[in-house]
């Protein structure tokens, strides 16, 4: 029988919708013969003609909205690859409300993996880059990437949804690595909040106690950006007709 080839390569063209440069030296850091990303058979090239994957670096700024558009257009109609990378073209980063930015590159393109930081370390894009060999096979399948464990059921419980969506912001601000921890870090505290008798108010003060311990403002950060959608989220879902914050008292 004749096996099934293998997709061993992919080739990347880069974008700077408006990154500070940062992020590009990281980039270019990582192609060089130090990190040499080509002997993970990812190749820069010159044209979005020849390109799988798009690799979007800085904010989507007004000025580069359509050219963006249209080297997104030039690619092969598959797999076509889009990767968000440094947190300027995750969310807009430290220019989000910027009045000549639209934010993340995902305001414009159907981005298939985020690598945030600012600028994220060379590990963090390879590790980022390496998944892509597998995501380009099931590209090319037409399969959708599909994170079973955590994935969004309808039918969850609505606790269960609410650590979804906390987790879906999550993956714009926190690398591969720490984000598992950071949120399970998050859930223990409102845990602990909901035991006590004024829980929004005890969040907030256990949020910021976390905070003031914490060595890396990154993960700060991200603490204080949890906190904020979790109380809007709560907010919402109430509004909604579903009192997850009843839930939430009798967590264990
Ligand atoms: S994420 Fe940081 S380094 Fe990258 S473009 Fe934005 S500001 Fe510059």
């Amino acid at each position: 029988m004749r096996r099934k080839p293998r997709m061993r390569s992919v080739w990347v063209f880069h974008l700077n919708t408006g990154a500070c440069n940062g992020c590009d030296i990281e980039i270019l850091d990582v192609l060089t013969p130090y990190y040499d990303a080509e002997r993970l058979g990812i190749k820069l090239v010159g044209s979005p003609r020849h390109a799988d994957a798009l690799l979007v670096t800085g904010p989507l700024t007004r000025q580069t909205y359509y050219a963006a558009k249209a080297v997104y257009e030039a690619m092969p109609p598959t797999p076509r690859i889009v990767i968000a990378v440094g947190t300027c073209a995750c969310s807009g980063g430290i220019f989000y409300d910027s009045y000549a930015v639209h934010g993340g590159i995902d305001k414009l393109l159907p981005v298939d993996m985020y690598v945030p930081g600012c600028p994220p370390r060379p590990e963090e894009i390879i590790y980022g880059l390496a998944q892509l060999l597998g995501l380009v096979e099931k590209k090319v399948r037409g399969e959708t990437y599909r994170d079973e464990e955590h994935e969004f059921r309808p039918e969850a419980p609505i606790v269960d949804r609410l650590w979804y969506d906390l987790r879906q912001v999550l993956t714009r601000i926190v690398g591969y690595f720490d984000r598992e921890t950071v949120l399970n870090e998050f859930v223990s505290l409102v845990k602990e909040a909901y035991r006590r008798s004024n829980p929004r108010q005890a969040l907030r003060s256990l949020v910021e106690e976390y905070c003031a311990k914490e060595e890396d403002p990154r993960i700060a950060l991200a603490m204080r950006l949890l906190l904020n959608e979790f109380e809007t989220l709560v907010d919402r879902y109430r509004d909604e007709g579903y009192p997850v914050e009843d839930l939430l008292k009798g967590l264990e």
